[in-house]
């Protein structure tokens, strides 16, 4: 067992599950390119008290689950945390740049890290990735819609297939509260049946009963009066003009009406994304929804707003499950080795051109037999080996096709052309990423 070990709950991501990150990425940043989300990048650390506010004091991402910060020697008077999610941090640098004078909405997204002090399980980390997409300064229910139609987009688009949202409203100030007295007087009449730390939520944030996945609780969730019944006329209009809207798209959908999310913030559309046939809360690939009162709770000006937070680890674990594990981990168009082992300048010369040219070429700078230099070559999977050898003197090298077998005379000037025409579509430009 070596001594230094990646902390517990994060992980660190091998070339080949990087690529395949990548790849989600660049699907990720295309759509929000072609839907109209520009990226936003935040800091990763935040005043405590964007979350406290932004998330809610009383959920677990807050009260367990902050990994909080001290600077430098532990003089500084603020405090901070990473940032559990990304949403909070985004309404911040909304307020704090003024974008409330912009057009509205705001159309924001952001690929980033997220940190929560987790008990590590399968799906479960402590640092994980989402792609987080916002559109603030619309009531919607039409964005709603457009919000949930771009999160099963990437899924379709990554090859996630069978997702499905579970959907549900939970109301606004005026039609929750009374909701909520409704909830606590059922429960409060059946307190003990509750196990304890529902007991606990009872208090501090009964909607969250809701939520839980005590086995003790799913009866008397499944009895408990459910959130859709008690809607106030605009909450409803708002909910009837979603599901209409994401009808006319032909998206489908599950209305789940214990459905509240973790997250205080949330008014009226929540939804979570599941891959069929798993079940389970760390199962979610995705979620979000309404969070209406969220920009004035952090100072701003009243403004509705909705957005989602798609697990980018969960989405590779759903992909792995489903046997797509493709990678674009790449080999190498060629391998320039040399007659002379201890030529490495010239290799690593004649590399350096093809790369500048846009070519994916590798030099082979241990001094060993030619022999060797082209079994290492042939092992990397790559097409080509360029062999530098005497020609050279006279501007030629040898172009070896190391799955024809056949070799050629070839001028240095002409080798990317030559390369490029071999390789077809097979160029490796800096955007392929891997
Ligand atoms: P949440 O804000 O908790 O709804 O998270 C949004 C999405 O991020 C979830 O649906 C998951 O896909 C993903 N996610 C949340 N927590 C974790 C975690 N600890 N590890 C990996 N993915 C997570």
């Amino acid at each position: 067992m070596p001594r230094y070990q990646a902390p517990r709950g994060t992980r660190d991501l091998l070339p080949e599950e990087r690529a395949r990150l990548s790849r989600l990425e660049a699907t990720a940043a295309d759509l929000a390119r072609r839907y109209g989300y520009p990226q936003i990048d935040t800091p990763l650390f935040e005043q405590t008290e964007v979350f406290e506010r932004g998330v809610g004091a009383v959920t677990d991402i807050v009260e367990k689950e902050l990994f909080r910060v001290s600077g430098g020697s532990g003089g500084e008077e603020e405090r901070w945390a990473l940032r559990p999610e990304a949403t909070a941090g985004i309404v911040r640098a909304y307020i704090q740049h003024g974008m409330q004078t912009l057009a509205q909405p705001v159309r924001l997204s952001l690929v980033g890290e997220m940190f929560r002090y987790d008990r590590p399980q399968a799906g479960r980390y402590r640092q994980f990735r989402q792609w987080d997409v916002e559109a603030i300064g619309d009531a919607g229910p039409a964005i709603d819609a457009e919000i949930l139609e771009l999160a099963y987009r990437f899924y379709s688009d990554v090859g996630v297939m069978g997702v499905e949202a579970h959907l549900n409203s939970i109301g606004d100030r005026a039609c929750r509260p009374a909701y909520v007295e409704r909830l606590v007087d059922y429960f409060g009449k059946r307190e003990s049946q509750l196990p304890g730390l529902e007991r606990h939520r009872l208090r501090s944030n009964p909607l969250r009963l809701l939520d839980s996945k005590d086995p003790a609780m799913a009866g008397l969730i499944a009895a408990a009066p459910r959130i859709t019944d008690h809607l106030c006329d605009a909450c409803r209009e708002h909910f009837d003009g979603l599901q209409a809207h994401l009808s006319a798209l032909g998206l489908t959908f599950r209305l789940e009406p214990t459905l509240v999310r973790g997250l205080d913030y949330y008014t009226r559309t929540v939804f979570e994304f599941y891959v069929e046939g798993q079940h389970g809360q760390q199962d979610a690939v995705g979620s979000g929804g309404r969070y209406d009162g969220l920009v004035e709770l952090l100072g701003g000006r009243p403004t509705p707003a909705i957005g989602f937070a798609l697990g980018l680890d969960r989405v590779l674990l759903a992909l792995a499950d489903a046997g797509s594990t493709s990678t674009d981990a790449r080999h190498p168009t060629a391998v320039v080795v040399g007659a002379n082992p201890s030529d490495t300048a010239t290799r690593l010369t004649v590399a350096t051109q093809l790369r500048a040219a846009g070519l994916f070429v590798r030099a082979e700078l241990a001094s060993r037999k030619l022999s060797r230099q082209l079994e290492g070559a042939a092992r990397e999977g790559s097409h080509f080996a360029i062999i530098v050898g005497d020609e050279f003197e006279s501007g030629q090298v040898q172009l070896k096709d190391l799955q024809a077998g056949t070799q050629r005379l070839v001028n240095v000037a002409d080798l990317a052309r030559e390369l490029e025409r071999a390789e077809g579509s097979h160029r490796h430009g800096p955007a392929a990423g891997g």
